[in-house]
């Protein structure tokens, strides 16, 4: 199948024609979540961007093979490999089976994903559920001469493998500059440089998550369970690797070295970055009381936020950015998102009601060609829902009889409109969420009786309908040429 969709590759610095290894099939694996808190803003923009991909690549043909890992063991608490495991951490804290706290915030993830109109990847391993194939892993890496043992845990050599491969290649760093990167922690280590990360660590006493394996009983090191998981499930070369930029350094550079030292070579040919979200300029953080959990955001409930947004807004937000240039998260932002969604949403509505012509003065082509190239642009978003504005003012001019399209036009019209923004943008429209079959048509009936109400200057009745329609959430808004238009509040 060939295409014109072009990828920015991290890895060679350029966008790239994609050209998959197989002809239809996509293999794609990207970093979830390490699931010991509530899902936040921070987990927005990394699913929906590789929910675009996904879907983009689903709707160009391709039969895609999406894993987005879990991670429930091994995210330690300092970035340096030393200290407590998150999970445990809370667990110990809470009194709960450190099961019981990932499979909580699982589940928690997987609701707001829905919500956000994330689609389920295809295959969702636990690390935790793949300790077999990490052990297996490292002993291959330790065979191959790039590893070493230390007191029971287990060390990547990152001086022997940049003997032979570059260490820093993805994100441009050489191994003086990781050097200087990287902090020595208190106390002992057990490693011979500070730049080298654990594959396997001995499991101190106290420490519950613990498996057998040949150097002690312990747990894998965090950036082993993406290279044994996505080697099992996408073979030894797969298309496309994800994840927030964020991961970058150290976790994306460790997958890569140990690749390259169990395999002796790359596994992913494309490295795809999000760029992240920023709070008035600043990371988000939870020292800096900015941290916005998802139910936060939904439900309005957090200092920094004006009112509720909701989950089509803060996808609709997002994507009104490209995925690769920072995004700066404010109460003004959202609002003007939310009525940018709010406008969108309205002439899809419109156009499920436009009256074909005998003859078009519209061109459909122009749509489906701008949304194509914007997409085929290293999936450029902003550019598609800008196409599709200047088609939401040619759609109401359609409605108010200053533009024409035929049949044919309009059957296509809908076709696009309702391919990009559901399909491939993945809205939805909230404007009708909950109203189910019924509703509209009785809606149009409800309303036809204050129409008649009106005409007979019957404005007890029509105030009445109004009132008992606003007490239920529907707003009957009035038109100058009176029509009448609804929405649920
Ligand atoms: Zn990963």
């Amino acid at each position: 199948m060939a295409t014109k969709l072009m990828l920015y590759n991290t890895l060679s610095r350029t966008k790239e024609v994609f050209r998959p290894i197989n002809e239809q099939h996509v293999g794609m694996y990207v970093c979830g979540p390490t699931v010991y808190g509530d899902p936040h803003l921070g987990h927005t923009r990394p699913a929906i961007t590789f929910d675009l991909l996904f879907r983009y690549l689903k709707a160009l043909g391709y039969k895609v093979r999406y894993v987005r890992n879990i991670t429930d063991v091994g995210h330690l608490e300092h970035d340096a490999d030393e200290g407590e495991d998150k999970i445990t951490k809370k667990a110990r804290l809470e009194q709960l089976e450190p099961m019981e706290v990932a499979q909580y915030y699982t589940n928690r993830y997987h609701t707001f994903m829905d919500k956000l109109g994330v689609l389920p990847p295809s295959i969702e391993p636990h690390a935790s559920g793949h300790i077999i194939e990490q052990v297996e892993l490292v002993k291959r890496i330790f065979d191959a001469g790039y590893a070493y043992e230390s007191n029971g845990s287990i060390y990547f050599d990152v001086t022997k493998y940049n003997e032979s491969f570059h260490y820093g290649k993805l994100s441009g760093r050489n191994l003086d500059d990781v050097l200087v990167g990287t902090h020595e922690i208190d106390g002992q280590s057990d490693k011979r440089n500070s730049y080298d990360f654990a594959l396997w660590k001995k499991a101190q006493p106290e420490h519950i998550m613990r498996w057998p394996s040949p150097w002690s009983d312990g747990f894998p090191g965090w950036h082993l369970e993406c290279t044994a998981m996505s080697t099992k499930y996408l073979g030894e070369q797969f298309d496309i690797h994800g994840g927030g930029m964020d991961l970058m350094f150290p976790h994306h550079e460790c997958e890569i070295a140990q690749s390259c030292a169990a395999l002796g070579h790359d596994s992913a040919r494309y490295w795809i970055h999000n760029n992240m979200i920023t709070i008035g300029g600043q990371k988000m953080g939870k020292s800096l009381g900015n941290f916005i959990t998802l139910e936060q955001l939904f439900t309005g409930t957090h200092d920094k936020l004006e009112q509720a947004y909701s989950p089509m807004t803060v996808r609709f937000f997002i994507l009104q950015a490209h995925y690769r240039s920072t995004l700066d998260f404010s109460n003004e932002a959202l609002k003007a998102a939310e009525k940018g969604y709010d406008r969108l949403m309205k002439a899809v509505e419109v156009l499920g009601k436009l009256k074909a012509s005998e003859s078009s003065t519209v061109d459909v082509a122009d749509l489906r060609t701008r949304c194509e190239d914007a997409m085929n642009d290293d999936l450029s978003s902003p550019m598609v829902i800008s196409a599709l504005f200047d088609w939401v003012r040619i759609i109401n001019s359609i409605a108010d009889g200053k533009e024409q399209i035929s049949s044919a036009d309009l059957e296509e019209l809908r076709r696009v409109v309702n391919l990009y923004v559901f399909d491939i943008l993945g809205l939805r429209n909230e404007r009708t969420e909950g109203a189910d079959d019924k509703v509209a048509p009785l809606m149009d009936m409800i309303l036809e009786i204050r129409r008649n109400a009106k005409a007979n200057k019957d404005w007890p009745t029509a105030d009445l309908i109004r009132n008992r329609l606003s007490e239920v959430g529907i707003r009957v808004k009035d038109n100058k040429d009176g029509s009448m238009d609804w929405e649920q509040i």
